[in-house]
């Protein structure tokens, strides 16, 4: 049989193949590792998967990449991120280093509404010219797939820019976007003292957003043509001490639900008041941070099918060591899924290879369980599991070939590239 490219001679290939749904529990562990392997992808699917000598064997390739002493893998999914932002937030970083509490600094006016402040005060234009750099570097770190979250708006014409933002950006760059709406991410200056109005305002923005998707097309023309979707897939609340109660999430959360989005929730980042409980009562896709999450919780999280997306490069970013317990998520049967969280305020990170080394060692998970979460399982918190995630005959060719002779030096290893070489759609796009 024929096909365009054929990636041979792997010292390792992970194929993470699955029956069905994420992977749970000890098959986390399970990478479906193929010595000396290799895969044929033709056009943007792969064709073949098997070792060095079944796959040529069967294929004719009209390219061939030999990948020989290197490891090939499917490309990351990061499941959740802020990456479309305006604007950095480096003084706070320093006032932070000097003592400064989070808190503190959000009571100052600083925080997320510095962020929309600048991220009001840009032009769609520049807001997509400041966000495709950082796109750049996730794709140059092997992510293939990225969700981003809307909430640098708060405003309906605002949340309309980023969402319309994000359609651009996913036409233009390489890396696939997932929109989310996150009108709900913290209550703006305007309304302080009313959130309970700027919820309902919230709830008002969810239909005109979720469907303004042709709207949009009109407005900035070619630049969002290639997608014909909605503007947003997914719904997001935050749900903590300072941002929104759990009647509130509940409010926005089951709003959306009837509009058809699916749901994820920012839950347990600093207090626990039952937000991981919600987004199993309501069916989540997710519910992300979990850093102070009972077990009780995490059992009723596995029983509903929520996915635990756990976010260490934030936990880390704000120089603090309360992570979150990946371990027991593990031991309860919970879909351990692995995300940066890129935003301009805690966590400023484009590498998920980064938050595999932090996953490993503050997580407790293995190298194998923190790759499992940052690729098929991710990519079923996405609704994507079924085309990508993982290296198997029709799924999409989103593939890394990594300069390390061993999956688990990706996360033994911190603070370098270990991605060499990017595939996405089978068009080699780093390296
Ligand atoms: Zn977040």
């Amino acid at each position: 049989m024929k096909a365009d490219l054929i990636i041979h001679s792997a010292r390792q290939l992970l194929t993470i193949a699955a029956p069905a749904g994420p992977k749970r529990g000890a098959a986390m562990n399970d990478l479906g590792l193929v010595a000396d392997g290799a895969l044929a992808i033709d056009d943007e699917r792969i064709v073949g998967v098997g070792t060095t000598r079944e796959v040529l064997g069967q294929f004719q390739a009209r390219q061939k990449l030999d990948a020989s002493g290197h490891v090939v893998m499917p490309g990351f999914v990061d499941p959740h991120t802020h990456v479309i932002f305006a604007g950095d937030r480096a003084d706070e970083f320093e006032r932070r280093v000097r003592g400064a509490t989070y808190r503190e600094i959000m009571a100052a006016g600083g925080g997320i509404m510095s962020t929309v402040r600048a991220t009001r005060a840009a032009s769609l234009d520049q807001l997509v010219a400041e966000t495709r750099p950082r796109l750049d570097a996730m794709l140059a770190h092997g992510t293939t797939t990225a969700e981003v979250k809307t909430g640098y708006g708060l405003d309906t014409a605002n949340e309309f820019k980023m969402l319309v933002a994000i359609a651009a950006l996913d036409a233009q760059h390489p890396i696939d976007l997932i929109p989310t709406f996150l009108g709900a991410h913290a209550v703006p200056t305007e309304y302080a003292g009313r959130a309970d109005e700027y919820v309902a305002q919230v709830i008002q923005m969810l239909p005109q957003l979720a469907d303004a998707g042709n709207f949009a097309m009109g407005v900035v023309g070619r630049r969002v043509e290639s997608s014909r979707r909605r503007l947003a897939e997914f719904a997001d609340v935050f749900c903590d001490e300072g941002a929104f109660t759990v009647e509130q999430a509940r409010k926005i959360l089951l709003a959306a639900k009837q509009l058809g989005l699916g749901l994820r929730i920012h839950a347990d980042e600093f207090a626990n008041l039952g937000a991981a409980t919600l987004a199993a009562e309501l069916g989540a896709a997710s519910a992300d941070h979990l850093v102070v999450t009972r077990r009780d919780e995490m059992r009723a999280m596995a029983r509903a099918g929520v996915v635990a997306v756990l976010l260490p490069g934030t936990t880390f970013g704000l120089g603090q060591t309360n992570f979150a317990d990946g371990r027991a998520f593990v031991e309860e049967n919970v879909p351990v899924v692995l995300g940066s969280d890129i935003n301009p305020g805690t966590a400023w990170c484009e590498s998920m290879p980064f938050i595999l080394a932090l996953a490993a060692r503050y997580l407790k998970m293995t190298p194998a369980e923190a790759i499992a979460a940052a690729t098929l399982n991710a990519a079923h918190s996405l609704g994507r599991g079924s085309y990508l995630g993982s290296l198997e005959v029709g799924k999409q060719a989103d593939v890394l070939l990594l300069d390390v002779p061993d999956y688990r030096h990706l996360a033994y290893r911190f603070g370098s590239n270990p991605v060499k070489v990017v595939f996405k759609k089978g068009k080699r796009v780093v390296g």
